[in-house]
């Protein structure tokens, strides 16, 4: 059973920046949030299967928007996780092993991106074997992290965590601790945490409290369509708890004419969600840029590791300090994680 045990959760986060990518960055960012590793999450997907539904098929926009994301990314040394739905990998393999070959760490995002709350334990399972098999065979390497599609680990789909764990996966970011109509557990942790059923780590993305429920802000539609200055304030929120942030991104949000393209190719899109899909696509390559300009971030896996934070046993370590002038990338940080269940 999920309750909400945050305030038990003990994770500091370390240092990590080099004296480049400091001195890169831009004097309004607060200087004390590029001391914070957090975690920059991709979901590799196309809109129309991501948001209209599984039935659509895979269109080549992935590729070049996915290639945008890839050249910020490395502009600014900044290595992150891709959640790969492996419908698309199938359609563009080489696209996913270029991913993997510029560093970042492949993950499973499941292979139709049919939603939890739809499907059966079954049926989830075989896609996630299949989603399995395609990555393996790309990169050589068994993906560690899973997320569900939409976030749709809900209460009534929490049967997956266990069929996760079963499938060698150590971590799941499939939990959004938030209220919404078609996703969230409001009472899930905000804080990264034990599966309470299987062992299995849960890395919530970013959530800031107020008026006493959590809110989404870092990642996706919220963090297009919020003002830049609303979600780096929230990101600093999260670092004063102690934590670090988690945080996601679509390739297709910086596809500025990408709903567009897709009416004129036929698809049925309503003018609700023309408006709340394209709205504010202009700005997210500024938008991310001043993100990975004032913050630090990494794979999940690597914070995972940073943190001592292993599926298994909890583990208690002694903080470590990384040395002045070390890649962020490879720097050293952190730990105490003694990490509640839920
Ligand atoms: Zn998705």
């Amino acid at each position: 059973m999920f309750m909400n045990r945050t305030s038990s959760v003990e994770t500091t986060v370390g240092l990590a920046s080099s004296e480049e990518t400091v001195a890169s960055r831009s004097d309004a960012c607060a200087s004390s949030s590029r001391h914070i590793v957090n975690a920059l999450t991709i979901d590799l997907e196309d809109w129309p299967i991501a948001v209209l539904g599984p039935q659509h098929e895979i269109s080549g926009r992935v590729v070049e928007n996915t290639r945008r994301l890839l050249q910020l990314l490395s502009w600014h040394h900044v290595r992150a996780t891709f959640f790969v739905l492996t419908r698309v990998a199938l359609r563009f393999p080489e696209l996913v092993q270029e991913v993997h070959a510029a560093g970042h760490e492949i993950a499973s995002h499941g292979h139709g991106h049919e939603l939890l709350t739809t499907i059966s334990p079954r049926r989830f399972e075989q896609d996630v074997r299949t989603s399995i098999e395609v990555l393996t065979q790309l990169t050589g390497q068994r993906p560690l992290g899973y997320r569900a599609p939409a976030f749709s680990i809900v209460p009534s789909t929490r049967w997956a965590g266990p069929i996760l764990a079963d499938l060698g996966f150590r971590y799941s970011s499939s939990i959004f601790p938030i209220r919404h109509p078609r996703y969230g557990i409001p009472d899930a942790p905000n804080a990264i945490h034990r599966w309470a059923n299987c062992d299995l780590i849960e890395c919530p993305v970013a959530t800031v409290r107020a008026l006493g429920r959590n809110w989404p802000v870092a990642g996706g539609g919220y963090f297009r369509l919020l003002p830049g200055m609303l979600a780096r304030g929230a990101l600093r929120w999260v670092h004063r708890q102690g934590r670090p942030a988690v945080v996601y991104l679509h390739p297709y949000e910086l596809d500025v004419g990408g709903v567009s393209f897709h009416k004129d190719e036929g698809l049925s899109v309503s003018l609700r969600r023309h408006l709340t899909q394209a709205l504010f696509r202009g700005r997210m390559e500024h938008r991310i840029h001043r993100l990975l300009e004032c913050f630090t971030f990494t794979t999940l896996e690597d914070l995972l590791r940073r943190n001592r934070i292993q599926a298994g046993a909890d583990r208690m370590s002694h903080p470590e300090q990384a040395s002045a002038g070390q890649h962020r990338g490879a720097a050293g940080a952190v730990v105490r994680a003694s990490l509640p269940r839920s």
